[in-house]
């Protein structure tokens, strides 16, 4: 090693995550790169008079957390919205908005974000329980899965969507008896109208239309979305994440990226895809190549394209090969034709680009995998580690064909119901006894020899990646004769870490703790092998480290 460390961690219980040599105690860092992994009294003896020493006081030290399924730009903004998560009862939901509300008085449109679809118990929310909390200012508020708003009548009214519109396959406007919206707004472009009143389109175009802002920002108005952006990059970083791989994008968040990396560098590593919508024609494909060229760095890159095939179980979107248990006339409204996705993962893969689909309902999972069958016998096979985004249901036919077809199972151990904050029902009943055992089914899908990558799909859950571990370690079974799909400490550590690494190409530079690597780690504030499951939740980062620079600290 020429020249001395430029910051070493020492008197840690370091995971590297690396087979050779699992455990350490120390790690010595140096221009943005691991230089040496060892005992602690080696370590130290590399100290310079200018290395900074960083004290785990027996904590453990894992590598830098890969969040492989969120949303960045959205996130941050709804860091200042009202946070409605938890919450039950129309007293607690009133006394909540009506508070929020007060304290903003010129907000054009005020919302809130993460209410339970239960919330008022078996009654689903209308327009009335909102104008009863708040009838002279227009409010909405969205599921914590994002797929539905809720609205008063004043917030339809000024998005002109009180008597209706006509929308694509899979978006609804709820109609009431009375004829007019009851308020109960499914799918982005049936809310998207509404959202549209808060002045907040833009941190959203990367999911509602995958496009650009039109008309260009002004200075000032690029400068307040940079701020949002350094908002939601500092969140991740206090939560231990030193890369993001996000799941909606333009090209308007990789310049304000770009943007924020020259001006002071970033404290996360970011992927940003090309969304690719049912409305686009396939030669829009030619931005998503354009993208993936430009920004190729460690630091900011693209190169894969994010679609959704179907929306979720909650508001009966979720394609699903059988009908859903409590409603046997409806399997759910796909957003692309079997036919047309085949041809679109034939035209992405054969880019070279890598693709990412959301597919919830065994029926989306089936002809996502058969659209990556069809690139495979079109353009050959080629280690093009296709995604499949959160599996909530998937058929046994389809179990072995992520290891087949050499694709990703991209799962979030915070989304089942009973999970962290997602009540069992509707949801169980929803999808029905039989289909129980292959719910959310982490462990048959690695036991079936698929690669699975964990996340939290921020803001749909909360960031956390430690809380994440959490539900995938206290995953419970909803019947007794259901398999146990839950994992072990280091299974689900290996799912945020090394897994998420594989996802994006990187596992020979970043996800393990060895020489060489990307020095992107977390310092934690206990050693999370001698902590129950149980109280996992209260280990937190004290030092994120990414690319040898501190990018957070307790
Ligand atoms: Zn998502």
């Amino acid at each position: 090693m020429s020249g001395s460390p430029d910051l070493i961690v020492v008197n840690g219980r370091v995971l590297t995550m690396d087979e050779d040599h699992p455990a350490a105690e120390a790690i010595a860092v140096r221009d943005g790169r691991i230089v040496a992994v060892g005992d602690s009294k080696a370590i130290a003896a590399l100290k310079g008079p200018a290395t900074r020493v960083i004290d785990a006081q027996g904590g453990s030290v894992v590598p830098g957390f890969i969040e492989a399924h969120m949303h960045l730009f959205s996130g941050a903004a709804e860091l200042a919205h009202l946070q409605l998560a938890g919450l039950h009862g129309f007293d607690a939901l009133r006394d909540a908005i009506r508070a929020y509300a007060a304290e903003r008085p010129d907000a054009p449109m005020l919302v809130g974000q993460g209410v339970d679809y239960s919330v008022l118990g078996a009654e689903r929310v209308t327009r009335h329980h909102l104008d009863a909390i708040l009838p002279d200012r227009p409010f909405c508020m969205a599921a914590p899965d994002h797929h539905t708003v809720w609205a008063n009548t004043k917030a339809l009214e000024a998005a002109g969507i009180l008597h209706g519109r006509t929308l694509g396959p899979g978006n609804e406007i709820v109609i009431g008896e009375d004829g007019l919206a009851n308020g109960e707004l499914r799918e982005g472009e049936a809310f998207g109208p509404v959202l549209a009143l808060a002045g907040e389109e833009r941190v959203r175009l990367g999911l509602s239309t995958g496009g650009e802002p039109d008309p260009a920002p002004s200075a000032s108005e690029r400068a307040a979305d940079r701020d949002i952006m350094r908002r939601g990059l500092a969140w991740c970083a206090r939560h231990g994440i030193t890369s993001i791989q996000n799941m909606d994008g333009n090209l308007y968040q990789l310049e304000l990226l770009a943007e924020i990396e020259a001006e002071e560098g970033l404290p996360c590593r970011i992927r940003i895809p090309f969304h690719f919508k049912n409305f686009m024609d396939l030669s829009m494909l030619d931005k998503a190549s354009m993208m993936a060229e430009r920004y190729r760095s460690e630091w900011l890159a693209s190169g894969m394209v994010k679609v959704f095939f179907d929306g979720v179980l909650d508001s009966w979107t979720a394609v699903m090969l059988e009908p859903y248990a409590d409603r046997p006339d409806w399997l759910g409204e796909p957003l692309f034709s079997p036919e047309r996705f085949k041809e679109l993962a034939v035209a992405i893969d054969r880019r070279g680009l890598q693709i990412a689909v959301h597919s919830i309902g065994d029926g989306a999972v089936r002809a996502v995998l058969d659209g990556y069958e069809a690139a495979r016998k079109a353009n050959g096979a080629r280690d093009s580690r296709h995604r499949v985004e959160h599996i909530e249901v998937i058929s046994a036919a389809d179990v072995p064909r992520f290891a087949e077809l050499g694709a990703i199972a991209s799962m979030q151990p915070p989304h089942p119901p009973g999970a962290m904050g997602f009540p069992l029902e509707p949801t169980v009943s929803r999808i029905g006894r039989a289909r129980w055992p292959l719910s959310y089914a982490w462990r048959t899908l690695k036991d079936a020899g698929a690669h699975v990558v964990f996340a939290s799909d921020w803001p749909v859950s909360p960031i956390d990646p430690i809380r994440g571990m959490q539900a995938a370690m206290l995953r419970k079974r909803w019947a007794e004769s259901d398999p146990d799909q839950s994992f072990s400490l280091m299974e689900a550590l290996a799912a945020y870490t090394v897994e998420g690494a594989y996802a994006e190409f990187a596992e020979t530079a970043k996800g393990r703790l060895k020489p060489g690597f990307m020095a992107d780690l977390v310092v934690l504030s206990a050693d999370i092998e001698a902590t129950a499951p149980e109280a996992l939740h209260d280990v937190r980062p004290l030092v994120t480290i990414c690319g040898g620079k501190v990018t957070y600290e307790g």
